[in-house]
């Protein structure tokens, strides 16, 4: 066989089934109409809305572009206007396809908006600017957080510990709660130095110690620290002994 470019050729072919595939998910969705349900629905303000026409939008999807016509319906006491087949479909908020979501997730937990958005791109051939990663990522964040407030118990319905243990790491840092202001605190770092600079923010009063520890290290000298100072804000690890500097 003669020498072929085969990365261009499995590339180039990719490329093409998920255009046809993009093509047939189109025509199948848009030659059914059974998203029209009736001249009017009701609408979340509790009254009706009125079905107007039927109305294009592109989406994003993991096949590639689509372009829905999908039933509008528009409630004129509220002023809002809704596609069934979007809520259907788990559309109704986004153009991204619950598929691309999942991946905007994904990538978005791991490492920056703008290296999610070169991932996305470069591995899956979803073009996703960096400010969309961003958007997606918060709203899902903002989910996840609201299902956990219903469904997990509320920490006050247990009884804390004498000694918190908070993780920080590139992606945020915990807030210490009210009701945690009793208890000693640990703040484990990964040796970055500006974790430690930032690590006395909310724990004021910190102990000083730059030197790098490991993980079982940090926690055995912050647990020995806790113990000795029966401090009830004191914690270890963080605080530089000179001014700060970010
Ligand atoms: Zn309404």
């Amino acid at each position: 066989m003669e020498a072929i470019d085969f990365e261009a050729l499995e590339t180039a072919l990719r490329r093409c089934t998920l255009q046809l595939a993009a093509r047939l998910l189109d025509q199948q969705f848009n030659r059914d109409h059974s998203d029209y349900q009736g001249s009017s629905l009701p609408c979340a303000c509790g009254r009706r809305a009125r079905y107007v026409e039927r109305r294009w939008k592109g989406f994003h999807s993991v096949v590639g572009e689509l372009k829905l016509e999908r039933a509008y319906y528009y409630c004129w006491e509220c002023e809002r206007g809704f596609c069934p087949r979007d809520r259907t479909l788990g559309m109704d908020a986004t153009s991204f396809s619950p598929a691309v979501v999942r991946m905007i997730g994904t990538v978005g937990a791991m490492v920056s908006f703008q290296e999610s958005s070169d991932l996305l791109t470069e591995l899956a051939g979803v073009a996703v600017d960096a400010k969309q990663v961003e958007r997606t990522a918060e709203g899902l964040g903002k989910e996840i957080a609201e299902n956990e407030r219903v469904h997990t118990e509320p920490l006050d319905a247990f009884p804390l510990p004498q000694t918190l243990h908070l993780g920080m790491d590139g992606t945020g840092r915990p807030r210490a709660g009210a009701s945690a202001e009793r208890h000693a605190r640990v703040v484990l770092g990964d040796g970055a130095v500006w974790i430690w600079n930032i690590a006395d923010d909310p724990f004021v009063g910190c102990h000083a110690d730059r030197r790098p520890l490991s993980r079982q290290a940090t926690l055995e000298r912050s647990r020995k620290s806790s113990l000795r100072s029966h401090q009830p804000t004191n914690c270890s690890v963080g605080r530089t002994p000179e001014r700060r500097t970010r």
